[in-house]
């Protein structure tokens, strides 16, 4: 049993809470181009988390709360974002409860560009908060499996944005019933300095807020068509096999004693 909101409040007691990871998923639900559906970042942060605690047992995960930092896709009808505060909030009570259950691993496992700043917050925060009591590590996954990610993908810098190779193939893997991919475009967008980069593994050093109506008319960034479901079977295994591997190594975190 890895989903949390399946067990019984004994069976939670029942637990050895030092050693088991408990995985936050956190997403949006947002525009994801013509062809993609609205709750895609959540979705696929869900899916991989599960198919990770699958392979390290001794997970659970948490149901995602679906909601996320959005505000650069407003313009486009069916976004909705929270405020940045606000997911802050959310992702801090929810940790706050289960420390106090007695849970001391808690990774919370992003599938959203947008909420970068807030899970980079969220890391420090509660681990000064909980500190002594927790250890509370954050990651978006493409970027913890950018190296496989790299190997497979097809697309020029610049294809894997959003709604792109990566995230449709990802989709029709997982829900391929929800992918119209004959609706697709390709959109190559032009950031507008040789800075910036809106490719998912583009690591560029420069944060700017990105209206995303400015770079693309669809909001899509990348390239789907480029996407199969069987590259998207491809993507998935890496994704869940880096994630089950960071897993293994967190468990063995030393948990400091308490300040004092
Ligand atoms: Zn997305």
């Amino acid at each position: 049993m890895m989903r949390f909101e399946e067990l019984t409040s004994p069976e939670v007691d029942a637990l050895d809470r030092d050693r088991k990871v408990l995985i936050l998923p956190l997403g949006s639900v947002e525009q994801h181009g013509n062809h993609m559906p609205l709750g895609t970042d959540t979705m696929l942060a869900h899916a991989v988390s599960l198919a990770a605690a699958e392979k390290a047992t001794g997970t659970l995960v948490l149901p995602p709360p679906w909601y996320g930092f959005s505000a650069h896709h407003m313009r486009f009808p069916g976004s909705v974002t929270l405020r940045a505060e606000t997911l802050m909030a959310v992702a801090e009570d929810i940790v706050a409860s289960l420390v106090r259950h007695g849970f001391r691993r808690i990774l919370i496992v992003n599938g959203h560009g947008g909420n970068g700043g807030v899970i980079d917050v969220l890391a420090s925060t509660l681990g000064h908060k909980h500190y002594g009591e927790a250890r509370i590590a954050a990651l978006t996954y493409f970027q913890l499996a950018r190296e496989a990610i790299a190997e497979l993908r097809q697309s020029e810098p610049g294809g894997m944005g959003h709604a792109c190779e990566f995230e449709t193939a990802m989709v029709q893997h997982i829900r391929p019933e929800l992918v119209k991919i004959d609706r697709a475009e390709t959109i190559y967008p032009d950031p507008g300095s040789r800075y910036l980069t809106t490719d998912l593994l583009g690591g560029s050093a420069i944060r700017v807020y990105h209206d995303f109506a400015d770079l693309s008319p669809t909001g899509t960034l990348g390239d789907p068509t480029l996407a199969t479901p069987e590259k998207g079977a491809a993507f998935f295994e890496a994704v869940a096999s880096e994630l089950a591997a960071f897993i293994e190594d967190f468990r063995g975190w030393t948990i400091p004693e308490p300040a004092k």
